[in-house]
């Protein structure tokens, strides 16, 4: 077979080094690209037989359509979250697959590692000791132990970071559309509704997918009902946080403190250095004027173990596509995974 083309957005060193590795079993013409993919970065796919596109990558209908008409059918997220895809015009147009699993414990070890930085301020620590401080005023802590874990989303993520926390004997309520009995039973937490989940947590946990419900699902109003110097925790995606009532929360205290890997407009800064610029995002600007807020850049799922997972399924699935064999990990359009089932007026289960 003619080597087929792959158009690579938003690539980094870090991918082509990983994904050159990988490539050598199956031998694709991988041209990688280090813009971002939208519709005015769109025509570099041109001539290509593929697109492989990451996180702020934007799939939208001008994007698709494009694709479409250059003869391109298939894009490969290297990713598992797929809210950058409009998805109903992907769905008669291209096929798009994703990465649906490729390291949970990657994001949920980056996740606890983010509550305990905040509670034992390591993060304020290290510049301390730098200076020859060693004072550790303000520094005080709390036992996770005994302590109760909100968490929400009970997925694959959700579930590792549950399996962790428990470890350090905490008690752990859940919220998931979708409830799994058995897994709570066996696991030994208490699935709750959100209201309870927001009023009983110490440490709320964010590990459900972005998308019409969960969009803004920590607004003023959750904010209001949870316990007074709560720590909230994003490795999620970044709009399922209104980041202005974050900040709200922040100012009054009512939010102890705030751990996030993911930012909703991340897009304009994440994965770059912009260290000799002037930051023009005000609200950005003000959550890193908190020293009880700890942003990391959506470095979560970066682990050798998980990027080279990401480049394997990636490149499988293009390899599935063009073999013609069936496309497992394409997205459905309507829940987001492949063999979904349908009741019996067509929604997803
Ligand atoms: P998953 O599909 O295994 O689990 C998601 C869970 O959320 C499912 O149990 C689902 O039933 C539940 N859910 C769906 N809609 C919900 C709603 N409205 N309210 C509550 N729960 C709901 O996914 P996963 O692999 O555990 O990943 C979870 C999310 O983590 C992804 O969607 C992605 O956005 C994010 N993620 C972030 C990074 C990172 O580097 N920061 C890396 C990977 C994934």
């Amino acid at each position: 077979m003619e080597k087929k083309k792959v158009a690579f957005f938003d690539a980094k060193p870090y991918d082509m080094e990983i994904f050159d590795k990988v490539n050598r079993k199956y031998g694709y013409d991988i041209k990688y690209f280090p813009p971002r993919l939208n519709a005015l970065t769109a025509y570099m796919a041109k001539g290509h037989d593929a697109v492989c596109a990451f996180v702020n990558d934007k799939l939208d209908a001008d994007v698709l359509d494009y694709f479409y008409r250059e003869g391109i059918k298939i894009v490969a997220l290297r990713s598992a979250g797929y809210n950058n895809v409009d998805l109903k015009k992907a769905y008669l147009k291209v096929h798009v697959a994703r990465v649906p699993a490729y390291s949970p414990n990657a994001v949920a070890e980056h996740t606890v590692a983010l509550m305990l930085s905040l509670n034992r301020k390591v993060h304020r620590a290290y510049y301390r000791t730098r200076d020859n401080n060693f004072s550790i005023n303000g520094f005080l802590g709390f036992d996770m132990a005994g302590r109760t874990a909100g968490v929400v989303g009970t997925g694959k993520i959700g579930r590792t970071v549950i399996g962790i926390l428990k470890g350090f004997g905490m008690n752990i309520l859940a919220y998931d559309s979708f409830p799994d009995k058995k897994y709570a039973k066996q696991a030994g937490i208490k699935y709750a509704g959100l209201e309870n989940l927001f009023r009983e947590s110490d440490i709320i946990t964010l590990h459900c997918p972005l998308n019409k419900e969960t969009d803004h699902l920590i607004n003023d109003a959750a904010i209001k009902k949870m316990k007074k110097g709560v720590m909230i925790i994003n490795t999620g995606r970044g709009r399922l946080i209104d980041t202005r009532a974050l900040i709200r929360g922040l100012k009054t205290n009512r939010i102890g403190y705030a751990g996030l890997d993911v930012y909703e407009e991340e897009d304009k800064y994440f994965f770059e250095d912009f260290s000799g610029q002037i930051m023009n995002d005000d609200t950005l600007a003000r959550l890193l004027t908190f020293n009880n807020v700890l942003v990391t850049s959506h470095q979560a799922f970066f682990t050798g173990e998980a990027i080279t997972n990401i480049a394997e399924t990636t490149m499988c699935n293009l390899d599935d596509y063009f073999h013609g064999r069936p496309l497992k990990n394409e997205i459905c359009y309507q829940c987001g995974e492949k063999n979904c089932r349908k009741d019996k007026r067509g929604r997803c289960f």
